[in-house]
C-alpha cells in the first residue's frame, strides 16, 4: 500500500519537535529566519500625519464648498523640518511629500490645483478634509501585531520592522542539518571518472537548498556502501545534528545499506510514497535527530527534498506547514500516467490569453537533472487522474527564490 503525499505530511507534522532555542539577530541576519515570538509595533506608523504630495496645507473643516477659495501661504513644512506657523482660516503652509501636517490643516491642496501669485493661491476645486493626507497610524497603530511567532521572515516583514525603528528581532536558532551521499561510484568533482563511476549531484544540489532555508550544514561527505562507515557516521551526526539527510541507499538492492542501518540504531518509519519521482523514502530519528533518507537519483532528491525535508526545516524552526501555492494550467501535451502515485513533473509555465499553459521539460527520467534546466514550476499530475491528453488542466507549483523552491500559498 502506497502512503499518499498529504498523508505524508500530515504523518511529518507528528514527527517534528520544533527546536526551543532563539536567538537575537540583526534584521539583516534574519531573512527566511523564523519569528520566535510575536513583534508588535512600539510606535504609530506614520509617526505623524503628513502630506502624501507636494501641495498646500490648508483647514478644510469649516470651508464651505464654494468654487474658488482664497489663502495666503504663511509658512512652510518640509520633510523632517516641521513649520512652526498653525494653519487658520484663510491661511495656507506650502508643503511637501512627507512633511509633517502643520497644527490646524487638516487637508493638502496638490501644487497642481492652485493659481499663485506672491503669497496668495487660489484653489478651484472643493477641498475635502483628509485629502493627500496620511494620517498617523493608518500603516499600522502602535501596540499592533506586525508579524506572528512562526512566521518565516520575508525582506518585506523585515522592512515593515526596520520602517517601526526595530533593529533586532528575535528568531529560532538556525537548524543544524547533517549529511551525506551515499555510493561506491560517487567520485568527487576534479577526479577523472573511472569506468562505472559517476560525479555526486546530491551533496550539492540538498546542501544549497538547505544553506538558501537558512539551515547551517554539517557534510560528512561521499560515503561508501559500507555499513560500519554508514552506522559510525550517522551516529555521529545524531550527536550534533537536529536532522539528517542522506541520499542513496534506500531501495532494496544489495548496496542499500542506509535503511537497515538507520533501522538498526534508531526508529525508522519507512514510507513507500504515492509519488513519482521518489518513491522510497526512509523517515525516523537517530537519537534526537530527525532522519531523511532520500532516494539516490537526483531528481528524486531534489522532488523528496522539497516536498518533505523543506517542511520539515519549517518546522523544526517552529513554523507551520504551508501548502505550495499551486495554480491551474493547461497541458500543452499528452502525459502518459499511471493513476494512483501523484506526479511532479518539471516544466515550463507561460500566460496564454486569460490563463496559464505548461508544458513538462522533455524526458522525465528521475536521472536526467536536465528536466530541471529550463523549468520555472512543478507540474502536479493528481494520483486520481490517468493520462493526460492536451488541453486537460494540471496543477503547476511555480518555483521562487535563486534555488527554485516551491512558492509557498498563504499560511494555515
Ligand atoms: P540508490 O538510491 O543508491 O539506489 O541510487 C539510485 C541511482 O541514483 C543510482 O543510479 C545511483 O548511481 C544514483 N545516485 C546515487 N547517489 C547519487 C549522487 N549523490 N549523485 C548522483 N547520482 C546518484
Ligand atoms: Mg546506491
Amino acid at each position: 500500500m502506497l502512503l499518499d503525499v498529504d498523508l505524508a505530511l500530515r504523518k511529518l507534522v507528528r514527527l517534528v519537535r520544533g527546536v526551543a532555542e532563539s536567538e537575537e539577530v540583526s534584521l539583516a541576519d534574519a531573512v527566511g529566519r523564523i519569528a520566535a515570538e510575536d513583534v508588535v509595533a512600539p510606535i504609530d506608523l506614520p509617526p505623524f500625519d503628513a502630506s502624501a504630495m507636494d501641495g498646500y496645507a490648508v483647514r478644510a473643516t469649516g470651508l464651505n464648498h464654494e468654487r474658488l477659495k482664497r489663502f495666503t501661504v504663511v509658512d512652510e513644512s518640509l520633510a523632517g523640518h516641521v513649520a512652526q506657523r498653525t494653519v487658520t482660516k484663510g491661511t495656507a503652509i506650502r508643503i511637501f511629500t512627507g512633511a509633517a501636517l502643520p497644527v490646524g490643516a487638516d487637508a493638502v491642496v496638490l501644487q497642481e490645483d492652485v493659481a499663485r501669485r506672491g503669497e496668495a493661491i487660489a484653489t478651484v476645486e472643493p477641498v475635502q478634509a483628509d485629502q493627500h493626507v496620511r494620517r498617523r497610524g493608518h500603516d499600522v497603530r502602535r501596540g499592533a501585531r506586525l508579524c506572528q511567532q512562526g512566521r518565516k521572515l520575508s525582506i518585506y516583514d523585515l522592512s515593515w520592522l526596520a520602517a517601526c525603528g526595530i533593529g533586532q528581532v528575535c528568531v529560532t536558532r538556525r537548524i543544524r542539518v547533517a549529511i551525506f551521499s551515499t555510493g561506491d561510484e560517487l567520485a568527487a568533482a576534479g577526479n577523472p571518472l573511472e569506468t562505472g563511476q559517476i560525479y555526486d549531484a546530491n551533496r550539492f544540489a540538498v546542501s544549497s537548498l538547505l544553506r538558501e532555508k537558512g539551515a547551517s550544514i554539517i557534510d560528512f561527505g561521499c560515503l561508501p556502501d559500507d555499513p560500519e562507515v554508514i552506522r559510525r557516521t550517522l551516529l555521529e551526526a545524531s550527536l550534533g545534528a537536529d536532522l539528517i539527510v542522506t541520499s542513496g541507499g534506500v531501495s532494496v538492492g544489495d548496496a542499500d545499506f542506509v535503511k537497515a542501518v538507520a533501522e538498526e540504531i534508531g526508529s525508522l518509519d519507512f514510507w513507500k510514497i504515492a509519488l513519482k519521482p521518489g518513491k522510497p523514502l526512509a523517515v525516523g530519528r537517530i537519537g534526537d535527530a530527525l532522519f531523511f533518507g532520500l532516494p539516490g537519483n537526483p531528481v528524486s532528491t531534489i522532488v523528496t527534498y522539497l516536498l518533505f525535508v523543506a517542511p520539515a526545516v519549517d518546522l523544526l524552526g517552529g513554523g507551520q506547514l504551508t501548502p505550495p501555492l499551486t495554480l491551474p494550467a493547461t497541458i500543452d501535451h499528452a502525459v502518459r500516467h499511471a493513476e494512483g502515485r501523484r506526479e511532479y513533473m518539471r516544466g515550463v509555465v507561460w500566460v496564454d490569453g486569460d490563463g496559464l499553459m505548461v508544458a513538462a521539460t522533455g524526458d522525465q527520467s528521475s536521472n536526467r537533472l536536465a528536466t530541471f534546466a529550463n523549468a520555472n514550476c512543478l507540474v502536479v499530475v493528481p494520483e486520481s487522474i490517468g493520462n493526460l491528453k492536451p488541453g486537460d488542466t494540471v496543477g503547476v507549483i511555480p518555483f521562487s527564490g535563486e534555488a527554485g523552491h516551491p512558492m509557498r500559498g498563504p499560511a494555515g
